[in-house]
């Protein structure tokens, strides 16, 4: 059991860590800070989590378990914030949806990574922001991914991958440049995506009203283009090696139907789709119900 959770950050991911935890009943009291204070009240308020630390240093002291739960640009200026009361007895961990950016972060701070200090990434989320949009069950059945370094204490990585797996999680583990390229490819990539084309079409639609006669289709697609822009402005930012080399690859590949549309090679188009479809079947039957 958890004397004292704290988060740091009181948005969808950390709003939804402390509802499940303390639905669960995985800690004896969850404390939440924000750089907002009232998002902070809001929580308290909601009944997300017991108590509502207007300053940083009052929401940690005590805890034994701290999660940062902020836009990933903001990581390093907040452990820059922990250094003076860092507490050796403590276990820390994160939410960031990139984690090279996150290690630098540490490194930058601390000289190297504190063993006590293991970064982590829910593989759950929404379009939506804020703690009102909190949900308990957001982790059930979902994957977290933990990027331990070499020296990262056994002990202290129990203890989190034992926090996850209590609220319902699937816990892997892997190295932060794996994480970062595996996740550029099936999130972050995707999101560009999303965001690059519902952009496009919501600038085209001011002359043509084209949006008018989207289909569901457009609908599924662009959903998440609806997620927060300052996360993923962070996110696209600190993962930029890994997404780069994506849009190259995304930009040939467009070239290459690009040619085979020109030279109506019916064929062609039909294998790529095809292919397409196959790809997905294989992801639904494998992996969908993680
Ligand atoms: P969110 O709903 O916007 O919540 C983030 C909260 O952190 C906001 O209340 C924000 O305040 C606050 N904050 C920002 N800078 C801060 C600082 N320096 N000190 C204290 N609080 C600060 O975002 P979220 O969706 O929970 O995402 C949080 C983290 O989880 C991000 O790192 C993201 O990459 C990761 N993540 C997100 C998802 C997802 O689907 N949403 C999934 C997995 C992981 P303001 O509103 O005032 O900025």
């Amino acid at each position: 059991m958890i004397e004292r959770l704290c988060l740091i950050g009181m948005g969808l991911i950390g709003g939804s860590i402390a509802k499940t935890a303390r639905k669960k009943q995985l800690c004896r009291s969850a404390v939440g800070f924000d750089q907002n204070y009232e998002a902070t009240l809001k929580a308290k308020a909601l009944g997300v989590i017991d108590v509502a630390a207007d300053v940083m240093i009052d929401a940690v002291r005590g805890a034994d378990l701290v999660i940062i739960s902020t836009p990933v640009g903001a990581m390093e200026s907040i452990l820059r914030k922990l250094k003076a009361s860092w507490s050796d007895t403590a276990v820390y961990t994160d939410v960031g949806s990139t984690k090279v950016s996150i290690v630098n972060a540490a490194r930058a701070v601390f000289g190297d990574v504190p063993a006590n200090f293991i970064p982590g990434h829910p593989i759950a989320g929404a379009e939506l922001s804020g703690v009102e949009a909190a949900i308990e069950d957001l982790f059930e059945n979902k994957r977290v991914i933990l990027t331990p370094l070499p020296v990262s204490s056994t002990q202290h990585l129990a203890r989190v991958r034992d926090f996850w797996g209590a609220v319902g999680a699937s816990v892997s583990e892997m190295t932060a440049d794996h994480h970062d390229a595996v996740l550029a490819a099936t999130s972050h990539f995707p999101h560009l995506l999303a965001f690059a084309l519902t952009d496009l079409l919501g600038r085209k639609d001011e002359k043509k009203e084209i949006l008018k006669f989207a289909a569901g289709g457009f609908k599924d697609f662009s959903r998440i283009a609806s997620s927060d822009p300052g996360m993923w402005r962070d996110i696209c930012l600190a993962n930029s090696g890994a997404i780069l080399p994506l849009i190259e690859e995304f930009q040939r590949e467009l070239e290459r139907i690009s040619q085979v549309i020109e030279a109506h090679e019916g064929e062609d188009l039909l294998q790529i789709f095809s292919s397409a479809g196959l790809a997905r079947g294989r992801f639904l039957e494998q992996y969908s119900n993680i």
